[in-house]
C-alpha cells in the first residue's frame, strides 16, 4: 500500500511537471507560428526575425533549465568555505555595481570543509541574485543585497538577504512549484533548480519574504571534519 501511494505522488509529480513543460513551450511555439503566419503577408519580414529568433532562444532556455532538473547527482570537491564564497562575492560584485545594488558580506572563517560542485553552488547564488534583481523596484535607492556565512551545528549556514519588495503569502505559497512564475519572461524553474541543487549536497533551502520588506533565504550546507 505504501508504494502504491508513493507510486502515485510520483506519477502525478511527473505529469505536473510534463504539463508545465508543453505548457511553456507552447507560448514561444505559437507567438513563432504567428509571426511567421504575418511575415508571409508582408514583404517586410525582417522585423519579425528578431522576435522569431527571440522566441526560440527562450525555448532553449527553458530546455536547458528542464535538463538542469533532471541531471543526475554532480562530482563535488572539498573546499574552504570562506574562500569559496569569496569567489562568490567577486562573481557577483560587478554585477551589483552596474545595477546599483550594495552588496553586503559577512562569511565566518572556519577550519571544516564543504563537499561541493562549485559550478552548481554558483548557479544557486545567480539565481538568486537575479530574482532579488527582477524584484527591485527601479526607483528603490537603497537597494542591498546580503550574505552571511555562519556556523551552525554542523552546517554552514548562508543567509542571502534582499531588501526588495518581498512576496505577498499567495506568491510564497506556490514557490517551489516547477513553473510557478509571476513574471511574463520567467521560466519558474530557478527556486525549484536551487532547492534541488541543495538537497543533493545534502542541504536544506528555505525562503522567506516579508511584503514590503524583502526576501531572506537561508541555505544550509553540511560541514565535513577536516582530518
Ligand atoms: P522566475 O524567476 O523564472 O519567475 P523562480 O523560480 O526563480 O522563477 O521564482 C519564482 C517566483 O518567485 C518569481 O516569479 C517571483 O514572483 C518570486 N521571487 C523569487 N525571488 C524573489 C525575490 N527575491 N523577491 C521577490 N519575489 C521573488
Ligand atoms: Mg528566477
Amino acid at each position: 500500500y505504501d508504494n502504491l501511494l508513493l507510486y502515485k505522488q510520483q506519477m502525478e509529480s511527473v505529469s505536473h511537471l510534463a504539463a508545465g513543460f508543453a505548457h511553456e513551450l507552447r507560448n514561444p511555439l505559437s507567438v513563432i507560428r504567428g509571426f511567421i503566419q504575418l511575415s508571409a503577408l508582408t514583404d517586410d519580414i525582417e522585423k519579425y526575425y528578431k522576435t522569431i529568433l527571440s522566441e526560440l532562444d527562450r525555448m532553449n532556455d527553458i530546455i536547458d533549465d528542464f535538463l538542469s532538473l533532471s541531471r543526475k547527482a554532480p562530482e563535488r570537491e572539498a573546499q574552504q568555505p570562506y574562500e569559496f564564497f569569496q569567489s562568490i562575492v567577486s562573481l557577483i560584485r560587478s554585477e551589483c555595481l552596474l545595477r546599483n545594488i550594495k552588496l553586503v558580506h559577512d562569511f565566518q572563517r572556519v577550519s571544516a570543509q564543504l563537499l561541493l560542485n562549485r559550478s552548481m553552488i554558483k548557479q544557486v547564488f545567480l539565481n538568486v541574485l537575479r530574482n532579488a534583481i527582477e524584484a527591485f523596484d527601479d526607483n528603490q535607492t537603497d537597494k542591498r543585497f546580503s550574505l552571511k556565512g555562519r556556523v551552525v551545528d554542523k552546517y554552514y549556514v548562508i543567509t542571502v538577504e534582499d531588501n526588495g519588495p518581498g512576496m505577498e503569502r499567495e506568491v510564497l505559497d506556490q514557490l517551489g512549484k516547477p513553473f510557478f512564475t509571476t513574471k511574463e519572461k520567467g521560466t519558474g524553474i530557478g527556486l525549484p533548480l536551487c532547492k534541488k541543487i541543495i538537497q543533493e549536497h545534502n542541504g536544506h533551502f528555505e525562503i522567506s519574504s516579508e511584503l514590503g520588506s524583502g526576501t531572506t533565504i537561508k541555505i544550509s550546507l553540511p560541514l565535513e571534519q577536516t582530518l
